[in-house]
């Protein structure tokens, strides 16, 4: 789990850091389903005392295991969302306005688990494509049409165009 050690950096202002790291994640709960990492995600962050919260600027790579939903092979699906969240102390007493948008953490690490996970879930594309010219399975015999050409896409194509001719007659 990204974790990040903030006990020194917390105590003054202006103080910065950067950091880079390896960290095993969770499967990704995305619509019923669980998404796996091939390897620990990287993080490159900087982190910023600003005063009232610490800022976690920065991006981090993931390569996940995903199925096409063409033709239903796996692929990995590299992605290196951008990560920029504030995080507050909420054992101490924030001087000035907190704002909505702000993450409470208390200790000395802050887990960005959470974060990290939305940031995934919100970079995922809408459907699962292993390449653009991925040529899916053949509806009707379920041949793998990247690998072999079958005969009967065509002929049925075919088929219904006939039948399309027909009823505009
Ligand atoms: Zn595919
Ligand atoms: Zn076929």
């Amino acid at each position: 789990m990204p974790f990040l050690d903030v006990e020194r950096l917390k105590k003054v202002k202006g103080e910065r850091k950067r950091v880079s790291f390896d960290s095993d994640l969770s499967p990704i709960p995305v619509d019923g389903n669980e998404i796996n990492l091939l390897k620990p995600a990287h993080f490159d962050l900087t982190l910023t005392n600003v005063g009232n919260a610490i800022t976690v600027e920065g991006s981090f790579t993931v390569d996940l295991e995903v199925q096409c939903g063409r033709c239903l092979g796996n692929f990995v699906l590299s992605l290196s969302p951008d990560f920029s969240e504030t995080y507050y102390d909420r054992s101490q007493p924030v001087p000035g306005p907190l704002r909505e948008d702000w993450i409470s953490f208390s200790g000395d690490t802050i887990d960005i688990t959470p974060e990290v996970e939305n940031a995934i879930i919100l970079n995922l594309p809408m459907r699962f494509v292993c390449s653009e010219q991925c040529r899916g399975l053949c509806p009707v015999c379920g041949t793998d049409l990247n690998k072999k050409q079958c005969d009967c896409v065509q002929e049925n194509i075919d088929l219904r165009m006939a039948k399309l001719k027909e009823l505009l007659k």
